[in-house]
């Protein structure tokens, strides 16, 4: 008997006219994702899309944890494929069926017809194999309202689908519907955390890391790498940027009052981001700030790194608590590697007191004696770029 992955869309269904772009780039990422895990066809009929294995050696446990991490998916499932003829599907289904149910206590099973020409209606077909299915298993009762495990058959063209109760999937938008941004990693909780939101909602990375050695180590560059790799297992491979830092925040610690070290560091961190992202066709940037969370990210604070970002600042985490933020660390596996010890260059260069309200024209006026062009420039062409999968 064949076995194919079933696959439900989300949102895409109210997208209307742009409906065919979406599934366009949900197929191409399915193709794109399932890649290693053998050959393959993908096909859609309405709402659902089928993953056909050519071949034995298809990795279907593989494919399955893939398919459970693409945006723009509702819902997942394995089907047996059986013969359109009731007295095959009979005899073969509740073998096939007997893990999906074994633990389960209470059942039902819905039939959908796509085929007209099969000669039972849809409640026949529940009938016979509900049926069937109780005498097969004694331990279970057929519940209608709530029941551990739905079977569903779905008699279509090419076959009987048979499968049981869906896997709900990553939800959200196909990655690369919503453009490109760049999100700005550090090493710490938030920032993958915020990548991995806005990837969600259909856009796709390009990732911003800005290291300072030796204040910094390589260690703490291989924990970006590997913060943006459990995101990439979501988001699809992205392309990052490391951008020497270390002269401009000895600059800002020689020419600037040290209450606005971090307030001018993060404008200079927005305006290399801006320059850098749109070089790279990105529309917007990311960052993982949320409101009051620590002195750089109150309003005024905010206010004032985002004055000097020439592109929309996207804060995805701004409304939310630690303990939210967390938990969508742990979700994506990035936690564990998040807590690890390393220094940030945020935190090399800390004031004892940072300024924490600045109004009109005081970072302007902090910054006066920096020579701010020339420093982004030699920064922008120190850039180290990776691909990160
Ligand atoms: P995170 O947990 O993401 O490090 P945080 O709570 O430590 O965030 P900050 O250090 O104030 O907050 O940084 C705020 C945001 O600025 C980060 O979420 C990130 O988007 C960006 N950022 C901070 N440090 C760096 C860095 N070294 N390179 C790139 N972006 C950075
Ligand atoms: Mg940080």
């Amino acid at each position: 008997m064949r076995e194919v992955i079933l696959i439900k869309d989300g949102e895409l269904a109210l997208k209307g006219l742009n409906r065919s772009v979406f599934e366009g780039k949900m197929t191409a990422t399915i193709k794109r994702r399932l890649k290693e895990c053998g050959a393959f066809t993908v096909t859609r009929s309405q709402s659902t899309v089928y993953i056909e294995p050519q071949d034995e050696s298809f990795d279907f446990d593989s494919a399955l944890d893939r398919v459970g991490r693409i945006f723009g998916i509702a819902g997942y499932s394995r089907a047996g494929v059986f013969d359109k003829d009731m007295d095959v599907i009979l005899s073969e289904a509740p073998a096939y069926l007997e893990s999906a149910l074994c633990d389960k206590k209470t059942f039902k099973v819905e039939a959908k017809r796509a085929d007209k020409k099969f000669p039972f209606t849809s409640p026949q077909i529940c009938e016979q194999l509900g049926g069937k299915l109780l005498e097969t298993f004694s331990h279970l009762k057929v519940n209608v309202h709530s029941p551990d495990i739905v079977i569903t058959v779905e008699i279509r063209e090419k076959g009987a689908y048979i499968r049981g109760n869906q896997l709900k999937g990553a939800g959200g938008l196909p990655t690369g519907t919503s453009g490109k941004a760049a999100v700005l990693i550090s090493g710490g909780i938030d920032s993958p955390v915020a990548a991995y939101l806005m990837a969600k909602r259909g856009i796709s990375l390009f990732a911003i890391h800005f290291a300072s050695p030796p204040y910094t180590s390589v260690r703490a560059e291989e924990k970006v790498k590997t913060l943006l790799s459990r995101v990439a297992r979501y988001s699809g491979p992205i392309k990052l940027a490391v951008v020497p830092f270390t002269e401009i925040q000895e600059e800002i610690g020689r020419h600037c009052p040290e209450d606005y070290f971090t307030l001018i560091m993060r404008r200079m961190m927005m305006r290399i981001s801006s320059a850098v992202a749109a070089e790279n066709g990105c529309i917007g940037l990311i960052t993982g700030e949320s409101l009051g969370q620590v002195a750089s990210q109150t309003l005024p604070a905010i206010a004032a790194t985002d004055g000097v970002s020439t592109l929309p600042v996207l804060r995805p985490l701004i409304g939310m608590d630690k303990e939210e933020i967390v938990a969508i660390s742990r979700k994506i596996d990035a936690f564990e590697t998040s807590i690890l010890p390393y220094e940030d260059c945020c935190t090399v260069f800390t004031p004892r007191h940072p300024h924490t309200k600045p109004k009109d024209g005081q970072c302007e006026a902090a910054e006066k004696n920096l020579d701010i062009a020339p420093l982004i420039e030699r920064a922008i062409e120190g850039i180290e770029y990776s691909f990160i999968e």
